[in-house]
């Protein structure tokens, strides 16, 4: 079937399902394959739960006689395509964005103030692959305004296949982290692979949004329309924002008003000045932005606050690189607060710099004298013995031990990576 044959039985459907135990009445189910599982063998099963069509690429499908039963080539690359025709067909305005760190914050930061004005659609929670990004452009509708896209890479060329499907007509970069070094092959490597987004800015003639505080970002959008913010004095910079500080939350100045977030750490400054510097873009007042930033709450274990027993509990267990783990422990040492501890979980797919990252963030949390718990095999592996602090190589002996002997700090971090799930230390606090 042609693409465009496709597309118009896709406008008559009721939107895109992909898992038959949550099929959307008259959609049109994906048959999409993971490691561990092949939705071709539910294809049926989606056509008898309500879906209008179910698009296959196993070929002994073609056997059967059902006029329902779309047989491809490839499932995923026809979603991909489809997702990049809707898009061109419908033409509104896209806003993508990428980065190591702050993708989801600065993507739900920016949600809330374009929303205030527009009738914007954003990527759900992290559905930012190869994926989840077809699958937000194909929630697009006649009546959107805006799409906020998030696009997440843990190789190279995977921001340029998510930038040709989507066809930004802004993006930015949140920052270049230590993220994903072992896809990416070190530091240098994610600059390139994150720079495919405004190679693609670049080569379309699109608009790069800039943090001038970020001589990489400013360097590499020299020859791409950009607008952007700063938070130092800087005259090359659109918008001028003052006294951005992290004590206690996160908060900034802009045209002498001033936005106070619920948001912990310096690390979100550049996030909310992101969102405060779009909105300001798309021509939203900037007292209608602060409203938006103020009511922003985290959610979803990104640096938030919860209080359990007394104890007050600063929650970033959603996930952990080198330089998130940095920034969020020199973000605890400013705390004011006496009785302060550590909880802090392996960081994932750094490939060969593991180690050393370890170790790095192992020097670190001694350095600051606050008592720290290391959980998991890298960080236990790679010990340093100091009376501030221990190891355990799983959470589940953490968690024997912590039902022995509780903690009696008043203020702790919890953090690590995602597989790490140290939100379960929670319940036994
Ligand atoms: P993912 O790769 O999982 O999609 P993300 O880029 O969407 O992550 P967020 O979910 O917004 O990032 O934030 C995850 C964590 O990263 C936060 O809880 C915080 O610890 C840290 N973080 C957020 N913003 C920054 C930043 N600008 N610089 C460094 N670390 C940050
Ligand atoms: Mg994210």
């Amino acid at each position: 079937m042609e693409l465009f044959e496709l597309y118009a039985l896709f406008t008559q459907c009721n939107g895109v399902s992909t898992d038959t135990r949550n099929i959307l009445p008259n959609s049109m189910f994906f048959a999409l394959k993971g490691a561990n599982f092949n939705a071709n063998e539910f294809a049926l099963q989606a056509l008898e739960k309500g879906a209008a069509y179910a698009v296959v690429d196993d070929i002994n499908l073609k056997k059967i006689e059902n006029n329902k039963l779309i047989i491809v080539t490839d499932v995923l690359k026809t979603l991909q395509d489809l997702a990049g025709f809707h898009r061109f067909h419908i033409g509104l305005p896209i806003i993508a964005l990428t980065g190591s760190n702050g993708k989801t914050t600065s993507k739900e930061l920016l949600h809330a103030v374009l929303s205030k004005k527009y009738n914007t659609i954003a990527t759900i929670g992290n559905l930012n692959n190869h994926i989840g990004v077809p699958l937000t452009l194909l929630r697009i509708t006649e009546e959107t305004d805006l799409a906020i896209i998030e696009m997440g890479a843990n190789h190279q060329k995977e921001i340029e296949l998510l930038c040709k499907i989507t066809q930004p007509d802004f993006g930015f970069i949140t920052n270049f982290g230590k993220a994903h070094l072992e896809g990416f092959g070190g530091i240098e490597g994610v600059i390139i692979g994150k720079s495919e987004m405004y190679d693609y800015l670049s080569e379309n003639k699109k608009t790069a949004f800039v943090n001038f505080d970020d001589a990489t970002q400013v360097q590499k959008t020299q020859s791409i329309n950009h607008y952007g913010f700063s938070t130092k004095n800087n005259p090359a910079a659109n918008l001028q924002i003052s006294n951005a500080n992290a004590q206690p939350m996160a908060s900034m100045q802009v045209n002498n008003i001033d936005i106070q977030s619920n948001l912990t750490g310096s690390y979100n400054l550049p996030n909310i000045a992101f969102a405060v510097c779009i909105g300001n873009y798309f021509n939203i007042p900037f007292e209608t932005i602060k409203q938006a930033i103020e009511e922003y709450i985290p959610q979803n274990n990104r640096s938030q606050w919860t209080k359990i027993n007394n104890k007050n509990i600063l929650l970033d267990a959603y996930n952990a690189n080198p330089s998130s783990m940095q920034v969020a422990i020199d973000n605890f040492c400013q705390l004011q607060e006496p009785s302060k501890a550590m909880i802090l979980g392996d960081m994932f797919e750094l490939g060969t710099a593991s180690n050393t990252e370890h170790t790095t963030i192992i020097k670190q949390a001694i350095e600051t004298k606050i008592p720290t718990i290391f959980i998991g095999q890298h960080f236990y592996s790679n010990q340093i013995v100091s009376d501030t602090v221990k190891y355990f190589t799983n959470l589940d002996d953490f968690i024997t031990h912590l039902k022995k002997q509780p903690i009696n700090n008043h203020l702790l971090l919890i953090k690590g990576s995602r597989g790490m799930a140290l939100e379960k230390i929670i319940d036994f606090i």
